[in-house]
């Protein structure tokens, strides 16, 4: 199976930046893309928070992380969940950083709010190149910066293949092939990152293939286009980093800065609400919020991040208040 017969795709369809990009529904749906059964559907299961792992018909729960799988036809979604996982947060109906996929028609506060984030997400991974963010559990060595990698611990094949100890046997994509091609993996799912531009691939499919699709999703990633010289010369490059025709992005381009409506709107998640209860300041949960919406994507994914956020916003601004106050006149 060559790239040539696949279908075009979106570049945003299966580009991730941040493992908690799962907190959207609408990501946890896209991971169903080669989901093999007809006994649990998966918008249900999407829903009620799971992702595919890639293994015969097994999910987990992003918010509980409970692994459930042979499904069968007379199986319930939410009543499987809250038996085999009665204490997850998300079934209890706590606050979780769950953003659900808003029908557009939904016209109230919350509704408009979830819309508006899960647009916003959107259209980052399709226009913007990761910026570092990535959340696998090691310590960088320096700030990223364009020619630092990502993950530098990972600059070797051998170790990146290390990674790969509970890759899920039935992914579409061999754990040797993505070691070679620059990736490690996450834990999660068949979801893996690149050590070097920090750009994550997910949903792999039989047949697909690594280097072509990390040159595809991430153009101009360092460790890519060292390869496709090594390999091929200019025209080689050419031929992976320009496919003819490119598709067009599916997602309109928009500007990352907030407009003041958006930046209010935030104030309708519930964990916003939660923290003007406590009697916030909301002008502080609001530039919080925003600042971190603004520099991750994604909002917060439970109040005790939210609470860090606002506590460090609030320092930010104490700090350089009191720079000004003793600056010599
Ligand atoms: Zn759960
Ligand atoms: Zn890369």
């Amino acid at each position: 199976m060559g790239s040539t017969e696949r279908e075009p795709e979106p570049r945003g369809e299966r580009r991730f930046h941040q493992l908690s990009s799962l907190q959207l529904e609408s990501v946890r749906r896209r991971t169903f893309a080669s989901w093999p059964s007809a006994s649990a559907d998966p918008d249900a299961l999407a829903r009620d928070g799971f992702f595919y792992t890639g293994e015969k018909d097994h999910v987990r729960c992003v918010f509980c992380g409970r692994h459930i799988g042979a499904w069968a036809p007379d199986d319930h979604v939410r009543t499987d969940h809250a038996r085999y996982s009665p204490e997850c947060s998300f079934v209890a109906g706590h606050l979780t950083g769950n953003i659900p996929r808003a029908p557009r028609t939904h016209d109230d506060d919350a509704g408009r709010l979830y819309a508006f984030l899960d647009d916003y997400h959107a259209s980052r991974l399709a226009h913007r190149p990761p910026a570092h963010e990535g959340e696998i559990s090691v310590r960088r060595r320096a700030p990223p910066s364009d020619e630092q990698p990502a993950f530098p611990e990972f600059a070797r094949r051998d170790t990146r293949r290390r990674t790969f100890s509970a890759w899920p046997g039935g992914a579409g994509a061999r754990a040797d092939s993505l070691a070679e091609a620059g990736f490690i993996y996450t834990g999660v799912g068949d979801w893996v990152q690149c050590f070097q531009c920090g750009g994550g691939i997910h949903t792999w499919r039989h047949g697909d293939d690594p280097w072509a699709d990390h040159a595809y999703f991430y153009p101009y990633c360092p460790f890519v286009r060292e390869h496709m010289e090594q390999e091929g010369g200019a025209s080689g490059v050419e031929e992976v980093l320009a496919p003819s025709p490119p598709p067009a992005p599916s997602v309109p381009s928009r500007p990352e800065e907030l407009s003041p409506e958006e930046a209010e709107l935030l104030l309708h998640h519930p964990i916003a609400q939660r923290l003007l209860c406590k009697g916030f300041d909301h002008r502080i949960v609001k530039e919080a919020l925003k600042q971190k919406v603004e520099k991750s994507g994604l909002m917060c994914s439970s109040l005790n991040e939210a609470l860090e956020i606002v506590f460090d916003y609030e320092d930010s601004i104490n700090e350089s208040f009191s720079e000004k106050s003793t600056k010599p006149q």
